[in-house]
């Protein structure tokens, strides 16, 4: 059966990526990996736009100048990736209210040391198992009454960051700089420098069969026995092996059918893996009118709405002379305006600047509205695991069903989130399938011994 092989891998991230490689130096060949759209990424995904190229998905290799070495800016650095360091600090000193106005910094830095105490200080609660009705009461009522700075501020902090209120492990193993990634052939040529090393590759295309783009996994059979996945074109492929490396907001969606149904305790911990929506929205412009500078690549937008076009960033730094301002909008914001318009989302980003800017200043000519939430290969843009993860959540999403082996970003202990999450998953999944390839095998030949 030409359609039959060791291991199936569905999706063509950097998880899968990064599995199929593992598995292919360990002199597993017979692999074929199934991706749904046209090209390899997944979420790291670069377009262009205005003139310039620019990331819809991942932008930043975060975790950089530390004790150990992030293998993503290692893959950076072989490939010559173009990388601009980001000084995300600098935004709470560039605060604008709605009549253009910048806060004073010493009420931004009290604000901001406020919201980072109170984040302390509930995280301390919770972890003194804090009753949950009564946590949850605070987290309700908390927000409507606090100012619009304070609102600004919540957001940077909650949605942003948090790294200064817990150590969080990619910036304790692998350093606090961020590197924003600016290269024309995108964050995405790192894959293609890993899929070359093990698919047949010709002039920067990948060639070789065993990727198979536009195959959408629909059905996955399994039993103790081995796999066969059905995709939506009609085609069956069977496998001793799968590894999984879709989403978890895709595993939400039902977009796979699992024959028989996944049990209880996995699909439990795919329900209640909360998933975040992020949103960066370009914005081209004829000319300049924001101010430049190293300590002004990040500015904010105080509003009375939490998250309504809060988070600003210029891109002159990255690409001078190309005019373009970044608003990243998340979860129920980014849903939001994924349902109306591009001319509706332009209009709204132009008032929030008059705002801050002046009624004069230039209409956006262009506007790119990425959208993750409504893309049925997505579903959101990455699992937000709280602080402190439970356990056997954990463990369950990341836990293998018969033969199907979990990976992807979501499935990572340490780093679910960040692109190295993707990476240094596909490569435990692989290792964990190896190992249990090496078991069935030894099996197999104790068996034979016997007879
Ligand atoms: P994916 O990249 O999602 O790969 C899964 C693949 O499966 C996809 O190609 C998808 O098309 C495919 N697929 C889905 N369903 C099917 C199906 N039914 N059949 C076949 N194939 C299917 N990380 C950072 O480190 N720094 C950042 O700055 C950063 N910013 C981000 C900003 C945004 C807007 C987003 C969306 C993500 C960001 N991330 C960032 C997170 C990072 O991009 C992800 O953690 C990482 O790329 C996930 O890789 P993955 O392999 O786990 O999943």
């Amino acid at each position: 059966n030409p359609n039959r092989f060791s291991v199936i891998i569905v999706g063509a991230g950097i998880s899968g990526i990064s599995a199929a490689k593992v598995l292919a130096e360990n002199g597993v060949d017979d692999v074929v990996i199934l991706e749904a759209t046209d090209r390899i990424g997944g979420r790291i995904r670069k377009e262009e736009f205005g003139g310039v190229t620019v990331e819809l998905g991942a932008g930043w290799i975060a975790g950089v100048g530390g004790k150990q070495s992030n293998p993503v800016w290692e893959l950076a650095h072989q490939s010559n990736l173009r990388t601009f360091l980001s000084d995300y600090s600098n935004a709470r000193y560039n605060i604008y209210d709605h009549s253009g106005k910048i806060y004073p910094s010493g009420i931004a830095a009290d604000t901001y040391k406020k919201a980072v105490d109170s984040a302390i200080q509930k995280l301390s609660n919770q972890e003194a198992n804090l009753d949950a009705a009564e946590s949850s009461f605070l987290s309700e009522t908390t927000p409507t009454q606090k100012t619009p700075i304070e609102l600004a501020i919540d957001f940077i902090l909650h949605d942003f960051e948090m790294a200064e209120v817990e150590p969080i492990s990619t910036y304790v193993d692998f350093g606090e700089r961020e590197y924003l990634v600016a290269d024309e052939r995108g964050y995405e040529f790192l894959l293609y420098k890993m899929a070359e090393s093990f698919l047949y590759t010709s002039e920067g295309k990948i060639l070789d069969s065993r990727l198979q783009l536009n195959k959408v996994v629909r059905e996955l059979q399994h039993s103790r026995n081995g796999v066969s996945v059905k995709t939506e074109d009609g085609s069956i492929y069977e496998a001793s092996y799968v590894i999984l490396s879709v989403s978890i907001g895709v595993l939400q969606s039902h977009l796979i059918s699992f024959v028989p149904p996944l049990p209880r305790w996995k699909t439990e911990a795919i329900q209640n893996c909360e998933v975040m929506v992020y949103t960066k929205i370009f914005l081209k412009f004829p000319y300049k009118f924001w101010p430049c500078g190293p300590d002004k690549e990040f500015f904010i937008y105080a509003h009375h709405r939490r998250g309504y076009y809060t988070f600003w960033q210029q891109m002159e730094n990255a690409y001078p002379g190309c005019n373009m301002l970044v608003v990243t909008l998340t979860n129920e914001e980014s849903k939001r305006i994924e349902a109306q318009t591009d001319e509706e989302t332009m209009k709204e980003a132009m008032e929030v600047l008059r705002n801050m800017f002046g009624p004069e200043i230039p209409d956006a000519i262009d506007i790119l509205v990425p959208c993750w939430w409504n893309n049925r290969f997505q579903r959101g843009s990455y699992t937000n695991y709280p602080i402190y993860v439970n356990r056997q959540l954990l463990h369950n999403i990341k836990a293998p069903v018969d033969r199907i082996f979990f990976t992807g970003e979501h499935t990572s202990e340490k780093f679910s989130g960040y692109v190295h999450g993707g990476l240094l998953s596909g490569i435990e999944t692989s290792k964990a399938l190896l190992e249990e390839m090496r078991k069935a095998s030894d099996k197999k030949n104790e068996g034979q011994a016997f007879l």
